[in-house]
């Protein structure tokens, strides 16, 4: 009997597992050059863990957690984001007592969330994000976005949306939560159940209702921008003239509030904007800044900002906008006409490879137009030839699968004759074309 993959996860395979190394290497990359270390926590937590960080009235912690119990009769979650698991990890290292602040981090790996399978939406997916702890300022938060979009930028996603809001500090929150309730109040009769609990628990959550007669009702909700403290609403107004001043543009979105409880503050998602042929697939990343969380996990009170992208949305747009071509392909296809050729070429393609040439090589005897054509199938740039007269010379063929020009080489200046041919392969690869 076959059996088939879970539901809401998929296999990432060759070209394609390319790209999601090519996204995550620059995204690591550029988390580097801000000074952001890399952390690698657990995938299993304690269950409370999420309840406490994420919050109960959140749809994660609601509907959406791969829960259970294991053999010691622990709860235990597989994480959902990893934000939580890097406040914790602070907390067991002590990591807070670092008196350098803030604390940095960048992360990667495979979350887990029990969701509705559809464009973008996965059970198991991967995020990349960054925190940074302790020292608040509208400057960090501004680092933090800035760092979201100059990934973006890097990876060949300019054009993006960056949307940004304010939920305020406590103060403005206890006022505009009263006014959403005194609001949803004369409505929820002919809202969702989901509403309905919200709007017990935190009618916040109400704003991020899908259902369609819902949202309609949400559209004359109060907005948060007009609850805000002036303290607040300056923070806000600091964080986007700091990024207009070096260039990035943002939006302000009253509704945007995120879908985790412990945000406090500014809160953003990068978006594209809309492009014939891409389906919407919601937010490429999104982030914000949380007072709380740290304390909420037993640490002390450091506030911090942080965010997430999505590698297999980012996967996903870069495919269908840039037509990314995942097959890179290898540098050499190595040729051996018969066994005893095909034996010295072992060790020909192992000293290649040591000077850092992408090589394959044949392992059974087979026609020239046969390896030719396997040499073509693994998108070879170059097929080296090595027949009986070429080892008598010790000297091979170099043949350009491109432009068909073959060059004897000899067998001593190998190394050095195939750097400048792939250097000059690569320049004609830019070249623009010529006029006939
Ligand atoms: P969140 O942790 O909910 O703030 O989400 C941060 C980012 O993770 C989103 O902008 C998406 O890019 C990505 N993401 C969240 N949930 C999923 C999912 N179920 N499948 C794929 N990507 C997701």
């Amino acid at each position: 009997m076959e059996i088939n993959p879970v539901k809401g996860t998929h296999d990432i395979i060759g070209g394609e597992a390319n790209l999601y190394s090519m996204i995550e290497h620059t995204a690591m990359q550029v988390a580097s050059c801000y000074g952001y270390k890399e952390i690698r926590t657990p995938i299993i937590e304690h269950t409370p863990l999420f309840l406490r960080s994420v919050g109960e009235s959140s749809d994660i912690v609601n509907k959406e957690m791969y829960t259970f119990e294991d053999k010691g009769g622990r709860s235990i979650t597989l994480r959902p984001e990893l934000t939580a698991g890097i406040m914790r990890s602070i907390v067991t290292n002590k990591l807070y007592a670092n008196t350098d602040l803030p604390l940095k981090f960048f992360y990667l790996g495979p979350c887990f969330r029990y969701e509705r399978p559809q464009a973008g939406r996965y059970r198991q997916f991967n995020q990349f994000g960054v925190e940074s702890v302790g020292n608040p300022s509208f400057f960090q938060d501004a680092e933090v976005i800035a760092l979201g979009y100059r990934v973006l930028e890097t990876i060949g996603l300019g054009e993006v949306r960056v949307l940004i809001n304010s939920l305020g500090d406590e103060e403005s929150r206890t006022a505009y939560k009263e006014a959403l309730r005194k609001y949803f109040s004369k409505h929820i009769d002919k809202m969702c159940s989901d509403c309905k609990r919200r709007l017990e628990v935190n009618p916040l959550r109400i704003l991020d209702c899908k259902v369609p007669e819902d949202i309609e009702i949400v559209k004359g909700a109060p907005k948060m921008t007009d609850y805000l403290s002036p303290a607040s609403k300056a923070y806000l107004e600091s964080v986007i003239g700091i990024l207009k001043s070096i260039g990035i543009e943002t939006e302000i979105d009253s509704t945007l509030v995120r879908g985790l409880d412990y945000y406090t503050g500014v809160v953003f998602e990068y978006h594209l904007p809309k492009i014939e042929g891409v389906d919407n697939i919601g937010a490429l990343g999104a982030g914000g800044h949380y007072a709380n969380l740290l304390a909420e996990v037993g640490g002390p009170s450091y506030e911090g900002i942080g965010l997430a992208f999505g590698i297999e949305r980012l996967a996903y747009v870069i495919k269908t906008v840039h037509e990314f071509d995942t097959n890179f392909g290898i540098d050499v296809y190595l040729m051996g006409m018969n066994d005893s050729i095909i034996e010295k070429n072992f060790a020909l393609a192992d000293m290649l490879r040591g000077s850092g040439f992408s090589v394959e090589s044949n392992y059974e005897v087979k026609s020239m137009g046969s390896l030719f054509k396997t040499a073509n199938r693994k998108k070879a740039k170059f097929a080296i030839i090595v027949g009986e007269d070429e080892v008598a010379k010790k000297e091979v063929a170099v043949k350009n699968l491109k432009t068909q020009e073959q060059t004897l080489v000899k067998l001593e200046d190998l190394e050095n004759v195939l750097h400048s041919l792939l250097n000059a392969y690569y320049a004609s690869e830019y070249e623009s074309p010529k006029e006939e």
